[in-house]
């Protein structure tokens, strides 16, 4: 038996684990960190970066073959796809970034240990014949997709790992699930030349995201000749193996045929496999609990990401990286965040940040809600997609901005500027007397805000925008 030792020991290379890592060695802690996959997690392997990568290019390939350009003036000979380049272009982005986090993980002096770690005690890992010993045990796993019961993973049932993989376009693709994963790649798979029917248990599709939000997705999906069954659970494969078969609201079955069948209904956190129920951990569900300081309920050990609860996010568990090691290195940070955005990358992309109009009535707070339609805002009418709208939820006392989302095309890029404003405690009057510059996207943060303060009485900002 080998044994080492350090400050702190970390399982997990994912996006939370690998920038703590980092964080822990710029305060001067000594850190081990074990992961037996390659380093980025999920996310930058098989999620979040692949993925937006996929839809990229599947943006690129249906503004050329789709209908769409038409009006523009613009038309091209048939395009065609090779998949396996586009796989080998999106992997080699994969790569640049994955060695990116390899070099800052030696650049900090972070010591890395391959293999699969197994929890020994609150202060020991083992790794193959390795026996890692540190003060501070930081548990970074991760979460893995969920399998349904009656269409477990394999042949044609994948998850969104093996989607990301494909070498060929499959001419048929039924998508279990119309959450994150299901709609950005379902919807990338359609521009592609898929013939795509999503299947979704609850009544709507996004249901994290409420009706006015999702609504131009459902637009674009119906105009994307996506076949959307709401209300539909599946309960079994389809016959010889294809495709699955499903269950409306009514309790008729029908068969829904498909070459390849995505299951992209949840993750679940990465709690078993490497002996975590051997420590005496306070779960919230199947989550580990944590405190504001990532602290769980035993001395010196520390959760963050995924295995800590939703959102599972990957902004989210970096940010948890920051707090755990100034935590661990004797510092007073908490995880108290105003708000953690988060983007859906369906078409139109989704953003929340904050408490929506539900949200706020569901905690009992009055709130005022102004909407700027994008087909008044100048910049998206130019971009050829007026659908959409940004949504401000303002406090009616003293116009403090409780949560902005929006929906349209580009907006992934306004909710940074929604989420400073929200952690900077923006009011209503902030918002409207920040000139935007014309003619962008961002308008609309001025013009929802001046509606939503034309609600408020007294205030100075009352014109209802025009039109620009
Ligand atoms: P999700 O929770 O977003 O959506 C799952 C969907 O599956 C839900 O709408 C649910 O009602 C439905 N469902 C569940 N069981 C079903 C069944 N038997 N039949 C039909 N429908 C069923 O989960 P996901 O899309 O798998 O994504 C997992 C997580 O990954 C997300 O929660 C998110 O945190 C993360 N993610 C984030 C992004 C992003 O930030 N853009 C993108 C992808 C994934």
């Amino acid at each position: 038996m080998n044994e080492i030792s350090a400050d702190v020991v970390i399982v997990g290379g994912g996006p939370g684990g690998y920038s703590a890592a980092i964080a822990c060695a710029r305060h001067g802690l000594s850190t081990i960190l074990i992961e037996s996959a390659e380093l980025g997690g999920t996310c930058l392997n098989v999620g979040c970066i692949p993925s937006k990568a996929l839809i990229h290019a599947s943006d690129r390939f249906n503004d050329v073959a789709g209908p769409d350009l038409t009006e523009l003036g613009i038309s091209s000979a048939r395009p065609t796809i090779d998949l396996a380049r586009t796989v080998a272009w999106k992997d080699g982005l994969v790569q640049k970034l994955r060695s990116g986090v390899s070099s800052l993980i030696a650049n900090a002096e972070v010591e890395h240990v391959r293999g699969w770690g197994t929890i020994v005690d609150g202060k020991t890992v083992l790794v193959g014949d390795v026996v890692v010993h540190a003060q501070h045990l930081v548990l970074a796993a991760g979460s893995r997709a969920t399998e349904l019961r009656d269409l477990p993973f394999g042949g044609s049932v994948i998850s969104s790992t093996e989607a990301l993989m494909l070498d060929n376009v499959p001419e048929s693709l039924v998508v279990v699930g119309a959450g994150y994963i299901g709609l950005e790649l379902g919807t990338a798979f359609r521009k592609l030349g898929a013939d795509v029917t999503v299947v979704e248990m609850a009544n709507r599709i996004l249901p994290a995201f409420d009706a006015q939000l999702t609504l131009p997705v459902v637009h674009r999906l119906t105009h994307l000749g996506i076949d959307v069954r709401t209300g539909s659970r599946v309960v079994a494969p389809g016959p010889s193996g294809r495709g699955v078969t499903v269950e409306d609201r009514d309790g008729e079955t029908s068969i829904v045929d498909g070459e390849k069948t995505l299951v992209a209904v949840g993750r679940v956190p990465a709690t078993s496999g490497w002996n975590l129920e051997s420590l005496d951990l306070t779960r919230d569900g199947s989550f580990v609990r944590v405190d504001s300081r990532c602290r769980t309920s035993m001395t010196g050990v520390y959760a963050i990401g995924d295995l800590t609860g939703e959102p599972m996010l990957a902004h989210r568990a970096m940010a948890q990286a920051e707090v755990v090691a100034e935590v661990i290195a004797g510092g007073d940070a908490r995880f108290d965040h105003r708000a953690v955005p988060s983007v859906c990358f369906t078409d139109p992309e989704v953003f929340s940040v904050g408490l929506s109009p539900d949200d706020a009535a569901a905690l009992g707070i009055d709130s005022v809600i102004g909407v700027a339609p994008l087909r008044s805002n100048g910049r998206a009418l130019t971009l050829g997609r007026p659908d959409g709208l940004v949504r401000v939820v303002a406090d009616p006392g003293r116009g403090v901005v409780l949560g902005i989302q929006a929906v349209g095309a580009g907006v992934a890029e306004l909710s940074s500027a929604a989420a400073l404003a929200i952690e900077m405690g923006a009011t209503l009057e902030d918002l409207t007397f920040t000139i935007q510059a014309h003619p962008t996207l961002g308008e609309a943060f001025h013009d929802a805000a001046t509606t939503a303060a034309a609600r408020i009485v007294g205030t100075r900002a009352s014109a209802v925008p025009a039109a620009r």
